[in-house]
């Protein structure tokens, strides 16, 4: 998964820390991401001329990264263009993966940050907090901490098979499982009860959690979890959801797993251990 970055390491521990020139700075415009074509970040050198107001966001390998708090103007720098941060979807290696794994931590702090410039409670503009990632209110003294919303993902097995779905009105039109926020007040295991009766109508039991894995791309924290089915094996799909679903055996399982999501990660995991299901 896009996670799994060994032998390299990213620091997501926030640090008051001034930027040095050889920083990198993760420019972000729209959903793109300023960056040369064979993937190499400006530094804080190059870019210090458009004199943005710079966070610092996170280090990987000791390499510290720089984000701005809201969007800024698309620059034009020599051997630079905007590439879509949906690009990470080709990374292929632990270099790639750690590459793009930094790009979108950046990218969901970036988010927080453009999305947190005033206070929420009364409307005064916030102030960084010195130890931590923090903004607070001068004024009524509001704390505004990164939000992460969790989500489940869900391989719902039946005997031999498992329910594969297709999302509606979505860019991404390959196969995905069923998945869904977690609702305030709720379990992550309520969760997945809750949102395969909403999205299939369909009853499940024995749910066990599989693993985990953070989606800077949407600011999501995603929780893996296979459930058994529970009695009736008719599919009624949500079609405000999904454009469809059905049960596929492991053999009808057709997808390149090649190390970047969770469901793909889970599906594979399905087809190649039947011993555990
Ligand atoms: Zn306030």
């Amino acid at each position: 998964m896009i996670q799994d970055i060994y032998p390299h390491h990213l620091d997501n521990q926030f640090r008051n820390k001034e930027i040095e020139d050889e920083d990198y700075v993760v420019l972000f415009h729209g959903l793109n991401v300023c960056m040369s074509k064979n993937w190499k970040l400006p530094t804080y050198k190059e870019v210090k001329q458009f004199g943005f107001e710079l966070q610092y966001a996170c280090a990987t390998d000791g390499q510290a990264y720089y984000v701005t708090r809201k969007e800024v103007d698309p620059i034009k720098l020599d051997g630079y263009t905007y590439v879509a941060k949906q690009a990470f979807r080709q990374s292929l290696t632990p270099e790639d993966r750690a590459f793009w794994l930094t790009i979108l931590t950046c990218w969901h702090i970036y988010k927080w940050y453009s999305m947190h410039q005033f206070c929420g409670h009364c409307g005064k503009e916030l102030v960084h907090a010195e130890k931590e990632r923090m903004m607070y209110c001068p004024e009524c003294k509001s704390m505004f901490f990164p939000t992460i919303a969790p989500c489940v993902i869900v391989g719902l097995v039946n005997k031999d098979k498992i329910l594969m779905s297709k999302y509606a009105g979505r860019a991404y039109g390959g196969f995905a499982l069923l998945a869904g926020f977690i609702e305030v007040g709720e379990t992550p295991e309520q969760a997945v009860a809750r949102e395969v009766m909403e999205e299939v109508g369909l009853k499940v039991k024995n749910i066990r959690y599989y693993k985990s894995q953070p989606w800077g791309t949407d600011c999501n924290m995603l929780l893996g979890f296979y459930c058994d089915l529970d009695g009736d094996d008719a599919i009624h799909i949500d079609q405000n959801e999904l454009s469809m679903a059905g049960w596929y055996g492991r053999d009808d399982i057709n997808i390149q797993d090649i190390g970047i999501t969770l469901t793909y990660e889970m599906m594979t995991y399905f087809k190649e251990h039947p011993e555990e299901f």
